[in-house]
């Protein structure tokens, strides 16, 4: 419930979203109320999820709202994903990314990948077993030590909302049973000079375990075709 995890919600509200979950282990701090915009001064020390909730039952009343003030871990993720028809991974933890995949892998739940570092932001679109998943693109989590976090490298406004905004727009297509744009392809938004936005279609790799190549392999050796 940070920087694309505000403006994905948001977004998600005015598109008609009826039921959401929130999970997010967080209070709401002081350096949070610049750019996440739906969190006030009264909410400091209060955890994000319930803040959040707060600001959705104000002004989405139909919303339905369930709240998780705990971090996804290997105990939880596949219950609180399994209920669900689409995940947003708005986290800033690369651990957290690959647990997500997997565990989406794992339940078949289509998801959506986000990642914003400094004025570089990316979205990719999974499909459990039919498009690459983020093992086929990163194969590992980087080292600790060379992960460069948001916190040290800065996140910058626009390119969060702007993905944030991308990764809801995925999450609605997907729950109208339309393709996302993103699945398979993933963005690059690379504002540090003049915008740029750059779309490539990533393979599913062979031998990842998530068995897209082999969905893929098939379907191009498939009579007919
Ligand atoms: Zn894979």
């Amino acid at each position: 419930m940070g920087g694309l995890g505000v403006p994905a919600l948001w977004s998600l509200a005015r598109a008609g979203a009826r039921r959401l979950t929130l999970v997010d282990p967080d209070p709401v701090e002081l350096s949070n109320l610049a750019r996440q915009v739906i969190y006030r001064p009264t909410d400091i020390g209060v955890p994000k999820v319930d803040a959040a909730a707060r600001w959705l039952c104000e002004r989405f009343p139909d919303v339905k709202v369930e709240r998780h003030a705990i971090a996804l871990d290997a105990s939880n993720a596949a219950s609180l994903i399994a209920a669900h028809d689409f995940v947003i991974d708005a986290t800033d933890s690369p651990v957290a990314k690959f647990l997500i995949n997997d565990t989406c892998i794992a339940t078949r739940t289509p998801f959506v990948y986000g990642g914003v570092v400094g004025m570089t932001g990316q979205a990719m679109t999974v499909i459990p077993g039919e498009t690459a998943c983020i093992r086929c693109v990163f194969e590992t989590p980087p080292d600790e030590d060379e992960i460069q976090s948001c916190r040290e490298a800065g996140i910058v406004g626009p390119v969060a909302g702007a993905i944030g905004e991308m990764q809801a727009g995925e999450a609605m297509r997907a729950l109208r049973a339309q393709k996302p744009l993103l699945s398979g392809k993933i963005l690059t938004y690379d504002a540090s000079g003049p915008s740029r936005v750059r779309i490539t279609s990533v393979s599913p790799r062979p031998g990842c375990g998530c068995g897209a190549w082999k969905q893929e392999h098939r379907e191009s050796h498939a009579p007919g075709r």
